[in-house]
């Protein structure tokens, strides 16, 4: 890495960090409300406050907690510079404590193993990247909770590009929307994001994972929603009679390709999941994941169900199988090909911060896949988390500076490209 963070940046990002992840801000699956939990809203309104102290007087959280401001443009050819949107997202997985986290810090991490408590411990030989952040300030937690790195390293860099450009008024760029979410981590994260309202021309999520990631393609995704109607008859005297659905569903289970599954697959091959089985005798509802990058593949697949099915009918040729393919997503490269100077502009500002440039797919969905499709094509820069969801969570705060430093060269690639 050439270009680094001035050491009062570096350090402003640092306290924001530590005071972000404070807050216990994870989300909610279970829950029916929007959003999911108050408690996200006690971060928002930190970061609409916040936003308020910088400078951006429009700073407002609305009743779903999502946080948005603007940076205007100080270019004297601003009104020529399309409106750039940065976003990322305050609450935290809902899977893992997020009480009470207790970040501990290495200041110049040396190698080795990093010890959170008696339980667990960060090895180099799981965690490859630590090799590569010899000599960093590394920010771990003590073992029982997340850390919120995801996102609350993206939201700290954000905050700080916004403090950096209040401080730096001869960095000339063009206008700036930030957005911070909620409810990412239950997949609704943009339910209630007014694409128009929000009014970017292009965004980019700050929800990556390493040094220079930036990731334009994610899967498509349907879900296969299968049912399976049998026969109930007292199991006493229901030779000939009985069609148990439970076996059914258990022979299409077992009927799908070991080869496609999500434990035997891995970078750009497809798969089936399924994930939800439910019902007795009578009925079982039974959900599959279908999850391909290209679209061709994942109508593959779904034959591929069909087929299963089809196969079972005829062993149990009295039980109704029907199966229904639901649209979930679609992979958001297809989109930013219609217009890939938000990649193309993205990808030279990493490499002239001195970082080489890594594109990745994604093995799952984003909050910019949805944007994507909403209007606003939206890729994801890295934020520098690792160990996402995990006790074991961690991240680098010369990651988090590059991260900035990023983000600052890309809105100065805008200006250069337009105005
Ligand atoms: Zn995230």
């Amino acid at each position: 890495m050439t270009a680094t963070l001035d050491p009062e940046y570096r350090q402003k990002l640092l306290d924001r960090f530590l005071r972000y992840v404070k807050v216990d801000t994870r989300s909610d699956e279970a829950s029916e409300t929007s959003p999911t939990t108050e408690k996200q809203k006690d971060l928002s309104r930190m970061l609409a406050e916040e936003l308020r102290e910088l400078g951006c007087d429009d700073a407002e959280m609305n009743e779903w907690g999502i946080v948005t401001a603007t940076v205007p443009g100080n270019h004297p050819a601003a009104d020529t510079i399309p409106t750039i949107g940065l976003i990322a997202h305050v609450d935290t997985y809902f899977g893992t404590s997020g009480e009470n986290v207790q970040a501990k810090i290495i200041e110049s991490y040396e190698g080795g193993d990093i010890e959170l408590n008696s339980d667990q411990v960060l090895k180099p030989a799981d965690n490859p990247n630590l090799e590569k952040c010899i000599g960093h300030t590394i920010i771990h937690t003590d073992g029982t909770t997340l850390l919120g790195a995801d996102d609350k390293a993206g939201v700290a860099e954000i905050m700080t590009v916004v403090e950096w450009l209040r401080d730096h008024p001869e960095f000339e760029h063009g206008p700036i929307r930030i957005a911070f979410t909620t409810d990412e981590e239950v997949g609704k994260g943009t339910d209630h994001f007014d694409v128009e309202a929000f009014g970017a021309d292009y965004a980019y999520t700050l929800d990556g994972s390493d040094l220079g990631e930036i990731e334009d393609e994610t899967f498509s995704a349907d879900t296969a929603n299968v049912t399976i109607e049998g026969h109930d008859v007292h199991p006493g005297y229901a030779k000939d009679k009985l069609v148990n659905a439970l076996r059914v569903a258990a022979a299409i289970i077992e009927g799908i390709d070991q080869r496609w599954l999500p434990e035997t697959t891995e970078e750009r091959e497809p798969y089936l999941h399924p994930y939800i089985a439910s019902g007795n005798v009578t009925k079982v509802d039974l959900k599959v994941l279908v999850r391909a990058f290209s679209v061709e593949k994942l109508h593959e697949r779904e034959e591929h169900l069909k087929e299963v099915i089809a196969k079972v009918g005829e062993r149990f040729p009295k039980a109704r199988i029907k199966v229904e393919f639901e649209e979930s997503y679609r992979n958001m490269s297809y989109k930013i090909r219609e217009d890939p100077k938000v990649l193309d502009y993205a990808l030279e500002a990493v490499e002239r911060i001195g970082v080489t440039p890594k594109r990745q797919a994604i093995r799952g969905g984003t909050d910019g896949a949805r944007l994507s499709y909403m209007g606003l094509l939206t890729p994801n820069v890295w934020a520098g988390g690792q160990n996402f969801h995990s006790v074991r969570e961690w991240v680098s705060l010369e990651w988090m500076s590059a991260a900035v430093l990023a983000t600052l060269e890309i809105l100065q690639v805008w200006v250069e490209k337009s105005a």
